[in-house]
């Protein structure tokens, strides 16, 4: 065959019509036939990525879902039942087929009250675990307002674009844990005073992305620059659960209570109130309350709160959840083939000294540290293959400087 004869066996290009041809075995191919089949690779696998991650959001029922927080998260039942129910409705939205219908189900996003160290991160993270989702974890306090010192709320989907290996459709389908969002609650109930950068501001950027919106989000994070390209990510689909201490909300309930008790309903003394545990109470009003403005609080629909961890609660958490401090440590131990044991009193003791300088449930593992230290170091180059932490070995390892050095960091 003539050299000028040439051409792309796809769609019939004589070569000088081409940029590029390529030969085969016993056919050609040009350079725009190429671009066509790319862009047909492209299609396919994003289709398919749509179709796998409907596989891997497994449906669970709401009873499964909560099964599966308690293998991990001590307590906290109420919160565990209404984030079972907030998932479940949460994803059912999402793999519901477009109906005809005018029944739109909306968001469940969720935010949870309740003191720090109560497990709230840990809950969000464990729910990302089982539904094999990308999470994302941004701290409330260093988000601003686009033109100011500090993260865009945009930041917030880099992050989790990140988390999702820039798999858009996976991110699209993501958890965001947004953790102190009490933080950029308003610091004055009143709306006029003067412009409050990281407070009502941010509430107001951060509304968008609550309800659903497509955002251009820069990849690397960081300020915007122009010649960055934006990734657009849409929000619709994405579970937002926010926590927060909301350190001092328990006075604005306990005066809502009060004030409700003077009234008529007064003589039906049925509703004792338990001033111990205020929280229990809270209602979207007190978030207002606290400055919180209300179109946020309508885009968190499910509230929810976290009990305080009593010295019960810190036991159970040293030795039951699937991956407990003490089961980590007898894992690390056997690696070198230590026995490790540790008796009830001496985990009695960690939990006495965790509730006496309020370590919270952080604090255990820190305490189990400090007694372990010297031992992790000794027995693996030693030929005793045997460790029993009892209450005596436990105190001689915790001196008042190591408690009090812990009581500073936490
Ligand atoms: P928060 O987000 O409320 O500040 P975290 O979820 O970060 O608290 O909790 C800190 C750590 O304390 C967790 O990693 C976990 O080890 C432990 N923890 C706290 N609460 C619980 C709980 N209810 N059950 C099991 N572990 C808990």
């Amino acid at each position: 065959m003539a050299k000028e004869e040439l051409q792309c066996s796809f769609c019939g290009r004589k070569k000088p019509e081409t940029n590029l041809l390529i030969a085969g075995l016993d056919a050609h191919i040009c350079d725009s036939c190429i671009e066509q089949a790319h862009g047909i690779i492209l299609e396919e696998s994003k289709q398919n990525n749509v179709s796998d991650l409907s596989a891997e959001l497994k449906l669970r029922k709401p009873q499964q879902i909560k099964d599966f927080l308690d293998a991990y998260i001590i307590g906290q039942n109420t919160t565990k039942k209404v984030m079972s129910v907030a998932v479940y409705n949460h994803y059912k939205r999402l793999l519901q087929p477009p109906t005809k219908d005018d029944v739109e189900i909306q968001k469940s996003n969720i935010i949870m009250v309740g003191q720090t160290g109560t497990g709230k991160t840990l809950i969000a993270k464990t729910i990302a675990k089982m539904l094999n989702v990308p999470l994302a974890i941004v701290d409330a306090t260093v988000l601003t307002e686009a033109g100011y010192v500090g993260e865009d709320v945009e930041s917030i989907l880099t992050r989790l674009l990140q988390a999702a290996d820039y798999n858009l459709e996976k991110a699209e389908k993501g958890i965001v844990f947004i953790d102190e969002i009490d933080k950029i609650a308003r610091k004055s109930d009143n709306p006029s005073i003067t412009r409050d950068v990281s407070g009502e501001g941010v509430q107001q950027a951060l509304l968008k992305l609550l309800e659903g919106t497509v955002v251009n989000v820069p990849p690397k994070g960081g300020r915007k620059h122009p010649d960055q390209k934006f990734i657009e990510v849409n929000t619709e689909n994405i579970l937002f659960i926010a926590g927060g201490a909301f350190d001092g909300i328990e006075r604005i309930i306990s005066k809502r209570l009060n004030m409700q008790a003077v009234g008529y309903s007064a003589s039906k003394s049925d509703n004792v109130v338990d001033q111990n545990h205020l929280l229990q109470y809270i209602i979207p009003k007190d978030l207002k309350d606290f400055g919180l403005i209300p179109e946020i609080i309508g885009r968190l629909p499910v509230l929810t709160h976290m009990d305080p961890l009593d010295a019960h609660t810190l036991r159970a958490i040293l030795t039951e959840p699937k991956n407990a401090i003490i089961k980590q440590y007898k894992k690390l131990f056997s690696m070198d083939d230590i026995d490790f044991n540790i008796t009830d009193g001496a985990l009695d003791f960690i939990v006495n000294k965790a509730v006496e300088y309020k370590l919270g449930a952080r604090g255990l593992r820190s305490l189990c540290e400090e007694i372990l230290t010297d031992a992790m170091f000794e027995l693996p180059s030693s030929n005793d293959k045997k460790l029993n932490v009892t209450k005596a070995y436990a105190e001689d390892k915790l001196t008042k400087t190591t408690l009090k050095k812990l009581k500073a960091v936490s």
